[in-house]
């Protein structure tokens, strides 16, 4: 249900896909990312062990989660952590008309931004897939689009704490951006307590390996041109 971006290629509409692209920054840092919440279910949860790990992440939220519960998503900010745009509603944005991509892109960014009082500086499309015009309509909204470099599969029904680590650890971790959902909206009923219970067990992992954790407004991504078009 979600593609997995290349660290470098060109996909199919003709989008450089760059390192920038993807989240990686700088080494030593890991960039912790969700989407799809606010929930009222699991993002408290969530948020409750990130407190304890003394961990701030990058929430990536939809418009129409957040339009459900806006005293949440204000209060994932309130807890320090970043907020961006994921879209408003969880639809493949290829599958749009481009006004409607544009459009999409433009009411998750006004809804999101009331609800929790920042301006969004980032955009990952739902998928992870890529149009021109969500691209541009985001670039219009000062955010730069970022996808990931490695991700837990939480969204699935068979996984576990274990196969979150093992998935998120698999891949490009260093300087890497780890992709989570605090959501089962598009995923598997109660997959968010396999995401959950792997935090503390990432926190190990990262700390063996010597990795801070934060947002990634703290991972060293110029923002200036986060997608190039190839030459
Ligand atoms: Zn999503």
């Amino acid at each position: 249900m979600h593609g997995l971006p290349a660290l470098a290629g060109v996909s199919p509409f003709g989008v450089r896909v760059t390192p920038r692209l993807v989240g990686v920054g700088r080494r030593g840092h890991v960039a912790l990312t969700f989407d799809d919440g606010p929930d009222p279910v699991s993002t408290p949860e969530i948020l409750g062990a990130l407190d304890e790990l003394g961990w701030q992440a990058t929430f990536f939220m939809l418009g129409d989660m957040v339009r459900r519960a806006p005293l949440l998503a204000r209060e994932v900010a309130a807890a320090g952590h970043e907020i961006a745009v994921h879209g408003d509603e969880h639809r493949n944005m290829l599958r749009r008309t481009p006004g409607g991509a544009e459009r999409d892109v433009a009411r998750a960014y006004d809804t999101i931004a009331a609800a929790t009082g920042v301006e969004p500086r980032w955009f990952r499309p739902p998928f992870g897939i890529l149009s021109f015009s969500s691209l541009r309509a985001a670039r219009r909204h000062g955010m730069a689009t970022v996808l990931w470099t490695t991700w837990g599969r939480d969204w699935r029904r068979e996984a576990t704490p274990d196969s979150v680590v093992v998935d998120v650890t698999r891949r490009y971790v260093d300087g890497g951006t780890v992709l989570l959902h605090d959501s089962d909206c598009e995923s598997y009923p109660g997959s968010w307590k396999s995401t959950l219970g792997a935090l503390p067990r990432l926190a190990e992992e990262f700390a063996a390996r010597g990795l801070a954790v934060g947002p990634v407004g703290a991972h060293g991504i110029e923002r200036t041109r986060a997608f190039t078009y190839p030459r």
